[in-house]
This record gives structure tokens, sequence and C-alpha cells, in this order.
């Protein structure tokens, strides 16, 4: 008989970016993969039958139209354990902030208004694009999801954890720190912020925290585990982890450490203004995971 765990790794609206993450995570899971694990099928990276069965199915992406919904449960039925792969799957990622316009809205500007599109026919071509769902929402509305492996994409010692832990059988877990926990800028200390700026406008100390510089960084509202590997690059966090242990909306708990860390002596309500996006910058990668979801349309 043979012991070695069938996986299968399938992509719902993505950027293939997470498929990637996969494969970049050798040499350690080639350790793994052919000994341990067999990848069956992974029509990205490889041409093969759909099995009938598998013991895990890595899905990546969000589900943005019908065919992504019925694909999702058929691998549900066909796989023991069902593994959300990357923020665009486990929160609905990137593709969640178009949960702000309507399916039409974006149709029409994808194949009308775009730079640089020219349509001769004036409307979104009614044949050959999928049909998409009314909006995105999570993997966790639709089926059973065992693990989830957040990140845009997951770091590599997520991947590396998650193999391990299903060829030994231990439980994968998630960090419970946030990214600030993990951060080499984190003095420890209250944070302290007198004014809000933006980056591409601003001097940048790369040795202090961001936050208390007035940017815009994530740390305290995200879900530890990739090591603040964008604070060591240089940049603030954007919050690809998804939100903190025990927070139900990552915004919500963002503008709460912004509020706990600004007195409006200091920070006025014209200064917050200047910061562009605030639903794009807070929600970037979670919005069909909040407690909003989409944008509610009348009529
Ligand atoms: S989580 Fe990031 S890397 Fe993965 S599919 Fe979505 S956008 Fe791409
Ligand atoms: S707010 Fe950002 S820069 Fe500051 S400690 Fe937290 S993660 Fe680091
Ligand atoms: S620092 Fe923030 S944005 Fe960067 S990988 Fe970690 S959670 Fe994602």
């Amino acid at each position: 008989m043979n012991s070695k765990f069938k996986l299968a790794i399938i992509s719902l609206t993505s950027c293939a970016g997470c498929e990637n993450a996969i494969l970049n995570a050798s040499p350690e899971i080639l350790d793994f993969l052919g000994k341990d694990i067999e990848i069956v099928y992974a029509p990205i990276i490889m041409d093969s039958p759909p099995p009938s069965s598998v013991d895990i199915v890595i899905v990546t992406g969000a589900v943005r139209t019908e065919e992504d919904e019925k694909k999702l449960v058929e691998w549900r039925d066909k796989s023991k354990i069902f593994v959300s792969f990357g923020s665009c799957s486990c929160f609905g990622g990137i593709p969640g902030l178009a949960n702000f316009f309507s399916s039409d809205t974006l149709l029409k500007y994808s194949y009308l208004k775009q730079l640089g599109t020219i349509n001769v026919n004036n409307s979104p071509p009614s044949n050959g694009i999928p049909n998409l769902t009314d909006y995105i929402k999570p993997l966790r509305d639709y089926v059973k999801v065992d693990l989830y492996v957040p990140g845009c994409p997951p770091p590599n010692t997520l991947v590396v954890n998650l193999f391990k832990s299903i060829i030994s059988g231990e439980k994968f877990t998630l960090s419970k720190k946030s990214v600030c926990d993990e951060c080499p800028l984190n003095t420890g200390k209250e944070k302290v912020i007198s004014k809000m700026r933006r980056w591409a406008f601003s001097k940048v100390d790369k040795d202090k925290c961001f936050l208390e510089q007035g940017f815009i960084c994530l740390g305290p509202a995200t879900r530890g585990g990739c090591g603040a590997r964008c604070i060591k690059a240089g940049y603030p966090c954007r919050g690809c982890m998804g939100p903190a242990e025990n927070c139900e909306d990552q915004a919500a708990k963002m503008i709460s450490a912004i509020s706990s860390a600004t007195s409006i002596e200091e920070v006025s309500t014209e200064d917050l203004t200047k910061l562009l996006d605030l639903a794009g910058t807070f929600y970037r990668f979670t919005l069909p995971f909040s407690i909003f979801k989409r944008k509610i349309r009348r009529g």
C-alpha cells in the first residue's frame, strides 16, 4: 500500500503567488515531497487527471466566480484535510476589496474604463468570461475549513510547518502574537503619535517604530508568524497575516490602536483626513472576513 499523503493544490481566483510560495519553500519541503507527500493534482504546475479523492487539498485564492464555488464544494468532498492557503483564501484578500463595488460596476470598469482599453461594442463581453458571484465571501461560508495558513503569500516557516504537522499528525497552530510583538522596532513602551504622515511625501527613519512616526503600520492589529518581514525590509506592515488573535475585525482594532496613541490636541481630524483610502488600507486583506463584509447597495 502506498503510505504517502496524496496532495492536491487547487487555485480559485488568485495571482499564483501562493503556489510560488509553496515552491519557494524548498529545499525544506523537498525533504517531504516525494517521500511522505505526493502531489497528485496541481494544474498550475503539472498536467495530470483529477483524482477521485485526496488526503489533503491546499486551496489558494478567493471565490469570485461561479466556477470557483463549484470547485470548492467538489474538492471539499474529495479531501480529508482542507487547507485554506493564503490571505485570499483565508479572508478574501486583495480581491475582497472589490466588495465595495457591484459585479456589474467591476465588469464595466474592466472592459470599458480601464486605461488603454478600447471597446468598440461599448459593453462588457456577453460570453467567454466567467460568471462572477455577486460579492466575495470567505471560504468558511461555503465549506468546512480544517486549517488556515494566512499571508500574502504565507511565509516559508508556515509552509514548512504545515507539511511537518500533516506528516507528524501534530496540531498545526498559528502564532498568537501580533506583528508588533515580533517587531525589532518595538520598544515595549506605549506608542505615542503626534502627527499622521504619508509614506511617499515624508522622510522615514527606518530604525524607529513607523506608527510612532505617523505612518500607518498594521502591526498592532495583525497576527504574527511572519517574523515582521516587511518591517525588517524597511516597510510598514500592511496586515497580510489577517486579524490578530481574538480580534474579530482588523480595521476596528487598528483604528482603536491609533486612537489610543493619538490625542485630539495633537492630531486633528483634518490631519487624519489626509490619509487616503482608509478602507483599502485597513481592510486590504480582510474585508469579506470583517464585520462589514461588503458595501450594501440599495435598489
Ligand atoms: S494571498 Fe496573495 S499571493 Fe496568495 S493568491 Fe492572494 S494575492 Fe496572490
Ligand atoms: S507599529 Fe509597526 S513598526 Fe511599530 S512596533 Fe508595531 S509593527 Fe513595528
Ligand atoms: S509584516 Fe505585515 S504585511 Fe509584512 S508579511 Fe508580516 S503580516 Fe504581512
